[in-house]
This record gives structure tokens, sequence and C-alpha cells, in this order.
């Protein structure tokens, strides 16, 4: 720890240096993302389409892939005043317990009562819903952090919140649920006999405790089929991670204030929006040949789109009814075996992230449920601060990176994303402190199964 008198443990950027615009790295990107397709024509989803299911200033930022920075609306700014900026930490404290030489900081997202990033995203959302004048949203959520960070900000513009919460998360997450009712969110478990959908696959599978892209099925059906409202996806989408870019511009000004540059970036992936907004900037960077940063994606072993996966279109949700996304993917009918990463357990990935990757300008790793837990552990023990499973598959990569230069003697600059703090995924630490946690991988024939079913475009 020699040098915690030159380098602050936190580094907060003032009030006035939190970034005013967003960044969509698609605009430096040569070959860009492939287009959204529309399930029914198999053509480009255009905005007048697009504009049925999301929200409009949404769809405009979604199919934009050549402006760089978009303002960010005064309404929002003030609202991240009362959580950002978020510190940049430097983390002594694991670098002291793992005796590496590599220096260690982390972007914190948790410190907001969602207990995650999610929060950046969802107040942009609820404020162009807000502004086309309508009376609500409908969502999806699956281990509870979208929709807990979509009722805030809901809550905060007076508007409707509807929440498709994955069955199984609802029974065993009944504190998750509580709180978004308390911000006034309406919260239906998946699959509901609300909608057709529900219905459908409630009759097809009696007892099931859904899925994400179940839920995504029956909150989208919702939205197209009442007047005023419109579906809101909290991951995955190209304006997510606009939104998230704020994580991104935040760290690397902090960075400079500390007269710091990373060389290796690290993210927990699931469908891409921490990550994709945290490296944002550094990889603008990358692509105009201005600097060179390695980055690396996290995901869990249980669910490896990035590491296993297809680079291919794919329907987003169970029921195909959203577009269709070209996107390392593991199929859309297939079901991540159970995991306390509930974040990381969807079957597809960011276009954005999945065509980085594809170039050869992104990394990935996968790391088993176990390991996951035991890096959680050590943070926990060291710097404090109870990760979120999600976040701590970041940890796990970041850790692994500090032993690297241990082996090598290499001081390298790490940086990574703790997404969110763990408190509502105590079953998950439980499981892991009596050693009956589960390692679930799947084989090589459970995922030809599911990408024998891919739609042939
Ligand atoms: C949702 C979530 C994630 C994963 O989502 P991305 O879109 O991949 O960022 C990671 N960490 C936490 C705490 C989450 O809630």
């Amino acid at each position: 720890m020699s040098n915690n008198v030159d380098i602050p443990y936190k580094t907060y950027l003032n009030e006035n240096e939190v970034p005013e615009a967003w960044y969509n790295v698609r605009a430096d990107m040569k070959t860009k993302p492939a287009p959204l397709l529309n399930p029914a024509t198999g053509n480009p989803v255009t905005a007048e389409e697009a504009e049925h299911i999301f929200c409009k200033e949404l769809v405009r930022q979604e199919l934009d892939d050549t402006t760089a920075y978009f303002p960010i609306p005064k309404e929002i700014r003030d609202f991240y005043r009362m959580f950002r900026p978020s510190p940049l930490v430097r983390a002594y404290f694991l670098e002291r317990a793992l005796g590496t030489p590599a220096k260690i900081y982390y972007k914190f997202e948790g410190n907001n009562t969602s207990g995650s990033h999610k929060l950046n995203s969802a107040i942009a959302q609820a404020y162009y819903a807000k502004e086309q004048g309508l009376k609500g949203v409908t969502t999806e959520t699956g281990a509870g952090q979208w929709g807990t960070a979509l009722s805030m900000a809901c809550a905060f513009f007076n508007l409707d919140c509807r929440v498709y919460m994955v069955k199984g998360s609802y029974e065993q997450k009944p504190f998750r649920r509580e709180v978004m009712r308390t911000y006034g969110a309406s919260v239906t478990p998946s699959p509901s006999m609300l909608t057709e959908v529900g219905r459908q696959i409630n009759a097809a599978h009696p007892g099931t405790t859904g899925s994400l892209g179940c839920a995504i099925s029956e909150a989208v059906e919702d939205a197209v089929s009442h007047e005023g409202y419109r579906y809101v996806l909290g991951s995955v989408l190209a304006q997510v991670l606009l939104h998230q870019s704020i994580i991104g511009l935040e760290a690397k000004a902090a960075m400079e204030k500390l007269g710091v540059k990373p060389d290796v970036i690290i993210g927990c992936a699931g469908g891409g929006s921490n990550l994709g907004g945290l490296i944002a900037p550094f990889m603008g960077e990358v692509l105009r040949g201005e600097a060179d940063y390695r980055f690396v994606a996290i995901e869990p072993a249980s669910c490896p789109s990035l590491t296993r996966g297809v680079y291919a279109y794919d329907y987003c949700d169970t029921g195909k009814v959203c577009p269709l996304q070209k996107m390392y993917t593991l199929g859309h009918d297939f079901i991540p075996s159970a995991n306390h990463a509930g974040g990381l357990r969807y079957h597809g990935m960011s276009a954005t992230l999945s065509e980085l990757k594809h170039q050869g300008l992104m990394e990935a790793k996968s790391v088993k449920q176990t390991d996951v837990f035991a890096a959680a552990q050590l943070f926990a023990r060291t710097e404090g601060t109870l990760p979120a499973p999600e976040s701590s598959h970041a940890i796990w990569g970041a850790m692994q990176e500090a032993l690297e230069c241990k082996k090598t003697g290499e001081e390298k600059t790490i940086l990574f994303g703790l997404t969110g703090t763990g408190y509502f995924d105590m079953t998950a630490y439980q499981a892991f402190n009596d050693g009956t946690m589960g390692d679930y991988i799947p084989t090589d024939d459970d995922l030809a199964a599911s990408f024998a079913k891919l739609p042939k475009v």
C-alpha cells in the first residue's frame, strides 16, 4: 500500500464534471452491428414499426449508429445527481490480499436503492415515456434489479409501471417485489393468466417457474394491447448501452484526474449493458486509433453466450414478438440451469458487444459459479462491500489478471465494473457458505439442440 498517500482510496468527480452527453460507440465502428429485423417480414425494422412497441425517442436512439454524442436532458441529469457521480475506488485491500503488483480500480454502481447500474437507463427511459405523454410502461424482470430501478424511475416521473417478474424469482425474492410495490409498481408473476402468451405457456407447461424470454413476451403483449403504454427493456439494446456510457465516461474522467490509464478493462456480461457502458469511451479511442486497451467480458459457465454461443440472428424472446437481432446466442429456447446470478441468465448478448467480439476487439471468459462466490467472499472480506453475484464475475476476472501480474511482476492497471450489491442474494450466499452450491455447465449436446432451433435468416 505504498501509494495510498498519492492516490486516494476513492475518487469522485465534482458534480459539474459529470458528463453532459452520452457516448454512442457505434458511431466510431467501421463495421456497424447488423440491423434489427422485423420477425414477421425478415426486413430491417423501421422506426414506425418499432414505435408500436417502444417509446419514440428511444427508437430514434436505437436506430442511430452514426451520432457520437447525445446530450443528456436536464431532468435526467438532475435525477443522476441523487446518486452520481459514482466513486472510482482503488482496491488497495484486495491488492494486498492477493499480493499483486497490479493496481486494481473499480467503478462502483451499487450506491442507490435499486442496488445496481440499471437505474442509469431506467430514469432515461421513464423520462422519454413521460415526454411522449404516455400513461405507463411495461417490462419484465428476472432477478429483480431492473424492475426495481424502473419502479424508482416511474415513481419520479409519475408513470404507471407494470412489471412481469419471472415466477421463480417472484416466489424466492419477496423483498425485491415489495421494494417495487413501495415505489408504486404492480408486479405480476410470469407466466400469468393476464396475457394470451402467458395463458398458452401455462397450458403447455403447467407449474413452470417461468423464464426471462417468456416474461418479455408477456410485457410486450401487455404494452401493445393497452392504449398509452410502451414496453421498455433494461439491457441488450443499443439505447441501454448508450445510457450506460455514463459509467465509462465518468470512470475515464476520474482516471484522467488521477493521471492513470487502464491496461485492461473488465466487466460481467449478461445482456451487455454495464460492460458496454464501461468500455464505450475507451473502445472509442481504440476504434479511432488513439489508444490501446484490452477488454474482457466475464460470463457464467452456465450461460456462456460469448464463449460458446454462435454469432447469428436470433429471437430476443420466447414468444418471438421482439425484433430479431444478430448476436452471440445460445438459442432463444435455451433455458439456463438455475444460477444465482439471475442478471446474467439471458440467452443472447448486445449486438454491439457481439460485433466488437467478432472483430477481435474484445475477449471473453466464462467462470463457474463456486469460483465466482469465492471471489465475492474475498472481496467482501477485504473491500467491505457485499457484491452482487453478477458483479462478482467481474471481480473474479480482475483477480485472474492481478494474479497473472503476480507471476510476471508486471504492474498493470486493471479497471473493472462493480455493478451492484448483493443484499437480496443471501440464499445464494447461504448455499455457498453451506457448501451446497452446484456448478452446472451445459454440454455440447445441450447447446447443439438449442442451436438447431435458430431461425434461418
Ligand atoms: C442486470 C445486472 C447485470 C447484468 O446486466 P448487463 O446488461 O449485462 O449489465 C450485472 N450486474 C448487476 C448488478 C445487474 O443487476
